[in-house]
């Protein structure tokens, strides 16, 4: 099969490998970036936004089916558009993605399905958001409520710090920002379990477990994920059932209920709490980094399982039952504030690495790839157990000796 892929980060390398895996499968992907080049994937130079170039590549290519990895497009309705143009396409309509492009939307998806949740009150009004400062306990948690790429939710400790956010969110519109939700502060192991999802159909993928802080403990600032772990040995397989019966299927069961008709990836950020499982978030795509992690233990054909929800049949998915998947993001010194740039090696040095390699913020100028910012590469393995990954893992990566870049030590290590 022709297949494009939509997006540039590592999610969408390790997608297109999955897909690859599939020799007769011929992979495009859009923009894509350079470090994805040596992996043999062949990108092409059409942005995420560009619907009218990506549904004319795919015309002229006779691409069988795209896939889109990031969630601007789904928001902004590239499903719609290719569905007009009667080209097939994975990921939701605009009309779903607002799971993910609204917070409200998706809390009162939540609340008709009784799907647990932290409690929540959405403002639109400055005043009231800080009347009902007054009375909340802290600390808090203050959400935009549109896309923020993941920076429009603070955790507020005092009412001082809670008043500037919803002040810089409702008077100052940051992120372009009209609606806040301000909720409940939950405390607990966080884990996400994504599935595929065709109309009233789901399959779930394995849980994995995202290290979002860009210090080792745990400690500092959210990032957009620093590593990910697939299975996720601290969650027993008796809270996974329970978090697809309470989560999962009345999630679907409401989105097809309310007349939205979804094939496309469901995310589902999950927190343990000791009263339960809740719903951090939903999103209406692939995670990153937990797909680079996930995907590897798909023994099924992607490119089919796929092909066969876009045209609403069944599919039977086999998963692998052994061993441990790890990756480990090696980000720009200074990120999440502001990431230093610079060359990072030579291509052959990247090449000849022994574990495997997605790739995000890099580009290539005369055979060295160089630093574009933010989360550069994840490098992968799968091993027998978490010590024997992180061996490997940071093996490699202190072998790399590169300057400009910083990873944590310790993804993982909620699964020892
Ligand atoms: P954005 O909206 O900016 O794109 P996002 O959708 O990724 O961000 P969330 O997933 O809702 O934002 O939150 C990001 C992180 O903040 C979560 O993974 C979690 O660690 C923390 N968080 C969010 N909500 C809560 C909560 N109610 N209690 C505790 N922590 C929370």
């Amino acid at each position: 099969m022709k297949i494009l892929v939509v997006g540039s980060g590592a999610r969408e390398d390790a997608i297109c490998q999955s897909l690859l895996k599939n020799p007769n499968n011929v992979v495009f992907c859009a923009p894509g970036n350079d470090g994805m080049k040596l992996n043999g994937i062949k990108t092409i130079s059409i942005d995420e936004d560009e619907f009218d170039h990506l549904a004319s590549f795919a015309e002229t290519n006779a691409i069988d089916y795209t896939i889109v990895g990031p969630e601007e497009p789904l928001v902004n309705g590239i499903g719609d558009f290719f569905k007009r143009k009667k080209l097939p396409i994975f990921g939701p309509i605009k009309e779903g993605a607002q799971i993910e492009g609204s917070k409200v939307f998706t809390k009162k998806i939540m609340r008709s399905a009784h799907i647990p949740t932290a409690n929540y009150q959405k403002f639109t009004k400055l005043e009231q958001a800080e009347k009902y400062l007054e009375k909340v306990d802290f600390p808090i948690v203050i959400k935009a409520d549109g896309l923020a790429a993941g920076k429009g939710v603070y955790i507020s400790p005092d009412r001082t710090d809670a008043l500037m956010k919803v002040k810089s969110l409702l008077e100052n519109h940051k992120f372009n920002t009209k609606k806040i939700i301000i909720e409940e502060y939950l405390e607990g192991e966080e884990f996400s379990l994504m599935a595929f999802v065709d109309h009233k159909r789901f399959y779930p993928m394995p849980l994995a477990q995202d290290y979002k802080k860009i210090f080792d403990g745990d400690e500092g600032l959210n990032t957009g994920g620093m590593g990910a772990v697939c299975p996720v040995e601290n969650i027993s397989l008796e809270i996974e059932e329970k978090a697809i019966e309470t989560v999962l299927e009345p999630f679907v069961k409401e989105i097809h209920h309310q007349g939205i008709k979804y094939t496309g990836i469901l995310y589902a950020g999950l927190i343990l709490t000791k009263k339960g499982i809740k719903v951090i978030e939903f999103n209406a795509r692939f995670g990153d980094p937990e797909t680079e992690v996930v995907l590897p233990r798909l023994k099924s054909d992607l490119s089919e399982v796929l092909w066969s929800m876009i045209n609403h049949k069944k599919v039977n998915l086999k998963w692998q039952k052994t061993g441990l998947n790890l990756g480990v993001f090696a980000v720009s010194q200074g990120y999440p504030v502001k990431s230093i740039f610079g060359e990072l090696g030579s291509s052959d040095e990247f090449k000849n690495c022994p574990l495997s390699i997605n790739y995000a913020g890099v580009r290539k100028e005369n055979h060295q790839l160089i630093s574009n910012g933010g989360r550069l590469y994840l490098m992968k393995t799968k091993a027998k157990s978490l010590a024997e990954a992180q061996q490997q893992i940071y093996f490699n990566l202190d072998k790399m000796k590169q300057d400009n870049i910083f990873y944590r030590r310790d993804i993982g290590k909620n699964s020892i």
